[in-house]
Formats: C-alpha cells, sequence, structure tokens
C-alpha cells in the first residue's frame, strides 16, 4: 500500500464480515457509539449461511440454541419452522436480523478487504479494498468465520471439463437442476453427507468418491411444536445463561459416567437410546469417549454396527463403516438418511482410499483405473479452516511483518481473540478459541462482547493501543496444544489439524476445554486488570 496515497476517510473500526459475528458486532458498536465500517464480500448478509446453499443444508445445532441470545424480544418472536434449521430458514432469520437492528445501511456489500496495513506512527490501520477504497480505521476486526474459504482440489485436468461444476461452500444462488443427470459427489463430510441423499432424489445416478468413511448419526429432525419451542421460550434468560457455560455451549444431556464403568448392556443401551434420539449428542453418551481410546473403540464400533444394520450392501456397507480413527475427532456428522441412500438403485460409492482421483476428462474423470462419465460434478471438499481467510487478506503488523510470515508454523494467538506484533487487530472466534467447537453463535456473541468491552474500556481509561504480551501468547499456544493432546482428537487427520490442506502446519487449532472453562479464563483475565494485555495511552502523535 503506497504511503503517498490519502485515506479516503477515517472511523473508529472496520470490521470484515457481515455473518452472525459481523452483524452482532456491527449492532453492539454502533449502539456504543463507535464508528463503523463494515464490508462484506458476499452480496447479502448471513456469512456461511449465504453461501452454503447447496441442496440439504442445514444446521446440525438445534435452532432454539443456534440463534441469538443478545434481544430478548428477538429470541422470544421469531418463530424457527423446524428443530433443525434449513439453510433458507437461518438465511432469512440473518436478514431479519439485519432489517431489525437496522443494520444493512451500514454494510459495503460486494466489496472485499484486500490489504491491512499497521502504521505505527499514526496507530491506525490502513485499509484496502478491492473496489479501490481506501480507509483507515484505529480498530480493525475479522469477523470472517472459521469455514468460509471454500477448497477445490487442483485434479489435473479440471478446466477441460465440459461439464458443470459446483462447491457446496460456494453454491449458486439460482435453484440448480439435476434432473435426469449423471452426477458424481467428491466428498463425505458433513457437506456431502447432508448433499448426497437429496441429490439422489433429484438426479439419475449419483457416484459418491469416498476418501475417509465419516461417523454420522440420525438427526431425528422433525417440525417445530408450539411446547418444544415454549419450553425454551419460557425461561429463554436461565437457558441462555447455562448454555455460555456448557462444555460446548449448547444444553444437552451429559452422561458423567465412563463407557467403562457400566456392564456392556448398560453401555449398548446408552448408545441406542442415544442413537434413537438422534443428533451430536451421541459422543456425550459418556464422559470419556473422546479422551480414552476403549471408551471410543466402544461407541464407534456401536455406530460401525448401525451402518452395517442399514447398509444392504454389506461390501457397500464396510466401506462406509470408518475405520482408523476414533468417533468424533472428525467432525461428527449428523444426518437425514444419509447410510439409506446407499440402498437407493441410483446411487455408488467409490472408495479412492487407496489412490486418489486420478484426473478429470472433458466428459468426466478417472479413478481406479476407470472412467466414469457425469454431467456434473459437486464439490463437497471442504474449507481452508481457521487460517484460510484471515491470510486471503494481507494483514501486516508492526514493522510489515505479515500474518502469513509470523504463522507460518500455524497459527499463534493469546486466547484466539488477538495476535502479538497486530495491535489492535481482533479476531473473532479465531485459532485457540473454542469457535468450531461448539454452538458457534454462543461463542460469537461471547467474543463480540469481550471484543466490544476492550474497546470502551479503552475509550473510558484513553488508551489507543491493545496488544497480547508475547509471554502470554506463548504461554496460550502451548496450552491449547497440551489440552488437545490429552484427547484423541490430535490422532484424525481433520480438517481442525489442518490435514486437509496439502502444506498446511499440522496441529490442533481450537481450544478444546470448552466453551465454560474458557470464559471463566477471559471472565479471571478482565477481572485481572486485561492480564497478558498490554496497552499504550493515547500520545501526541497518535491523536493527530
Ligand atoms: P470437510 O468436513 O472438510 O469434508 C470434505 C470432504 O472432502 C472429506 O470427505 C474429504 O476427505 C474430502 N476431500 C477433500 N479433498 C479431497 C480430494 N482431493 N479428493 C477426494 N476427497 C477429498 O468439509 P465439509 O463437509 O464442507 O464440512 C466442513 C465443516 O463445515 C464441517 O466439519 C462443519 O463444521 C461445517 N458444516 C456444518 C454443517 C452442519 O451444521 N450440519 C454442515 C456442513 C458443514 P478426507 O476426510 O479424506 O479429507
Amino acid at each position: 500500500m503506497s504511503d503517498e496515497l490519502k485515506a479516503a476517510s477515517s472511523v473508529d473500526a472496520v470490521i470484515v464480515g457481515a455473518g452472525f459475528s459481523g452483524l452482532y458486532l456491527l449492532h453492539r458498536l454502533r449502539k456504543l457509539g463507535f464508528s463503523t465500517r463494515l464490508f462484506e464480500r458476499g452480496g447479502g448478509v448471513g456469512g456461511t449461511w449465504y453461501w452454503n446453499r447447496y441442496p440439504g443444508a442445514r444446521c446440525d445445532v438445534e435452532s432454539m440454541q443456534y440463534s441469538y441470545s443478545f434481544d430478548e424480544d428477538l429470541q422470544q418472536e421469531w418463530p424457527w419452522p423446524e428443530k433443525f434449521s434449513a439453510q433458507p430458514d437461518i438465511l432469512a432469520y440473518a436478514n431479519h436480523v439485519a432489517d431489525r437492528f437496522e443494520l444493512r445501511r451500514h454494510i459495503d456489500f460486494d466489496t472485499e478487504v484486500n490489504a491491512a496495513h499497521f502504521e505505527s506512527g499514526s496507530r491506525r490501520w490502513k485499509i484496502e479494498t478491492d473496489s479501490g477504497e481506501r480507509l483507515t480505521a484505529k480498530y480493525f476486526i475479522m469477523a470472517t468465520g472459521c469455514i468460509s474459504t471454500a477448497q477445490t482440489p487442483k485434479l489435473n485436468g479440471l478446466t477441460s471439463y465440459r461439464g458443470n461444476t459446483y462447491h457446496t461452500g460456494s453454491w449458486p444462488h439460482e435453484k440448480v437442476d439435476f434432473t435426469g443427470q449423471r452426477i458424481a459427489v467428491i466428498g463425505t463430510g458433513s457437506s456431502g453427507i447432508q448433499t448426497i441423499p437429496v441429490l439422489a432424489e433429484e438426479a439419475a445416478h449419483v457416484t459418491v468418491f469416498q476418501r475417509t468413511p465419516n461417523y454420522s448419526i440420525p438427526s431425528r429432525n422433525e417440525p417445530m411444536t408450539l411446547e418444544y419451542a415454549d419450553s425454551w421460550k419460557n425461561g429463554y434468560q436461565e437457558k441462555r445463561a447455562e448454555m455460555r457455560y456448557a462444555p460446548n455451549g449448547v444444553l444437552r444431556e451429559f452422561n458423567n459416567k465412563s463407557a467403562l464403568s457400566v456392564s456392556e448392556s448398560e453401555r449398548q443401551a446408552t448408545y441406542e437410546t442415544r442413537w434413537k434420539n438422534g443428533g451430536s449428542g451421541f459422543v456425550a453418551a459418556f464422559n470419556n469417549i473422546l479422551t480414552d481410546q476403549a471408551s471410543n473403540d466402544s461407541a464407534s464400533e456401536f455406530v460401525r454396527n448401525q451402518i452395517r444394520r442399514i447398509v444392504k450392501n454389506s461390501e457397500t456397507a464396510e466401506l462406509l463403516a470408518p475405520k482408523g480413527y476414533p468417533i468424533g475427532t472428525k467432525r461428527l456428522c449428523v444426518d437425514s438418511d444419509y447410510f439409506e441412500t446407499y440402498n437407493r438403485d441410483n446411487v455408488d460409492l467409490v472408495d479412492i482410499s487407496d489412490a486418489p482421483i486420478d484426473r478429470v476428462t472433458p466428459e468426466g474423470l478417472v479413478a481406479n483405473s476407470q472412467h466414469y462419465t457425469f454431467d456434473s460434478i459437486v464439490f463437497a471438499t471442504g474449507f481452508d479452516a481457521m487460517t484460510g481467510t484471515l491470510f486471503n487478506v494481507d494483514i501486516r503488523g508492526t514493522d510489515s511483518v505479515a500474518l502469513k510470515k509470523k504463522w507460518y508454523a500455524g497459527p499463534r494467538t493469546y486466547l484466539g481473540l488477538m495476535t502479538a506484533g497486530f495491535p489492535n487487530l481482533f479476531m473473532i472466534t479465531g485459532p485457540g478459541s473454542p469457535s468450531v467447537k461448539s454452538n458457534m453463535i454462543t461463542s460469537i456473541e461471547q467474543h463480540v462482547d469481550l471484543v466490544t468491552d476492550s474497546l470502551v474500556h479503552m475509550r473510558d481509561q484513553g488508551l489507543d493501543l491493545m496488544e497480547p504480551e508475547l509471554d502470554a501468547e506463548n504461554d496460550w499456544v502451548e496450552h491449547v496444544q497440551v489440552v488437545a493432546h490429552k484427547t484423541l482428537f490430535p490422532q484424525a487427520n481433520s480438517w481442525y489439524m489442518g490435514a486437509n490442506i496439502p502444506g498446511k502446519p499440522r496441529l490442533f487449532m481450537p481450544y478444546i476445554a470448552g466453551v465454560g472453562v474458557y470464559r471463566e479464563i477471559c471472565e479471571k483475565m478482565v477481572a485481572d486488570g486485561y492480564a497478558g494485555f498490554h496497552f499504550e495511552a493515547k500520545t501526541a502523535i497518535a491523536a493527530e
């Protein structure tokens, strides 16, 4: 960014992203009297729910819990149509929030922030967008989500393909009609597992290319009943308060027994009940499924047996039954009739665990030495999670050090909130915070409150600059890893570990000690006078 370029405007805070983080942040900052600009690369609000419009997209956290708690009227009035909401309903909610709190007019849509450079002299961030606008801000806040940079594998010959290609993470806005088509789906993570059953209903034929089978639990989704909604709405305040200290930021039945402390019949009965009830609460069937190998083995085998029971072709069932990594250590999937879909005549499974897809041809693709012809290819191949979107912006801190350079061996943050050498740069649900290992909206609200409270603290105290101390950051980075390595999580090649992106450093990125534990750490940090953070008061030069 050229120094001669005069900033066109200056504000207190520039926010990137109009998903659930950005919307709440904008609302709070404006209410507190901070001047803001919010840039959003999409044409509308909703973040992940704006982009992930693939057929079958649905949240696997119950809507009564996957929703904002900051406004009592909002949570009392909003009618969720289903227990687990579909993407269009969540997007409608995000739009409602934007209108209800008059946020839309403060957002620049279809605008990407390309660069943000911290200028030590003025203590301001100089920001540049792809529309050519330049502005400065005291605070630069990345509210860009954890899984927002879709990854399409660099397959040989992909550009020669004559059919249509789609990625679940950047799905077209208009309906795609697959009627009569032969389609390929590559990828069997949460997105693939949700979309395959729906695509199979419409397409003439679906061929699924599976590199790693995933554990998936039926959602048992159902229409919302008035009674169920009221059971939440009467007492929402207390329930939300409890959620904020719950291990995953959600209320669910947690069994505080070891899987090994009960008889075989009680263990199986417990799994049966959880399977029948559905949802990702399956891994809370016992208190040590994610920390003890033998306990995990019992849960993993139970799910494999369910798959063997559901899928009629025993070879297909065996290919779909995950082995070699513990249940829950890759994101546990939640589905509607996923395994049942393989009993359809128009669905085939191709195992590519031994050899990757060889190449794409003008008509289809080659895998396992066989050529397959397709009208369309759907990539459900995931995201460059946690860091990818932060690196898409050329963020440079003190002495022009690039964030990407500082994090070359993996993300380094204090509390997942800030990183040393990048004053007044905040990340909402950044790496090193519970983020994706929690109900995202619970964690988003906590981070937004913490960031806005910090800004108010600085304003009240006449402070100009906030930055983590390097020692505090180093200790936190180590602590995040120590906690992760007490669990079975590091055993899996998951995107939590950066394992889905070739060349990405392998380390566990979210903080896994739990939402309540993390919140208490943050509360203590504030009570101890923002322990681990360094502040500087306004100086004459910076105030100019
Ligand atoms: P994902 O979990 O990363 O799954 C990507 C899939 O594509 C995996 O099966 C992966 O195989 C496969 N893949 C990647 N590159 C490949 C290649 N070159 N060749 C063949 N296969 C390849 O991505 P996702 O399904 O989009 O989900 C990402 C996250 O988004 C989820 O974990 C979840 O946090 C969130 N999400 C949530 C919901 C929900 O609330 N229900 C729905 C969708 C997504 P490997 O496993 O071998 O890498």
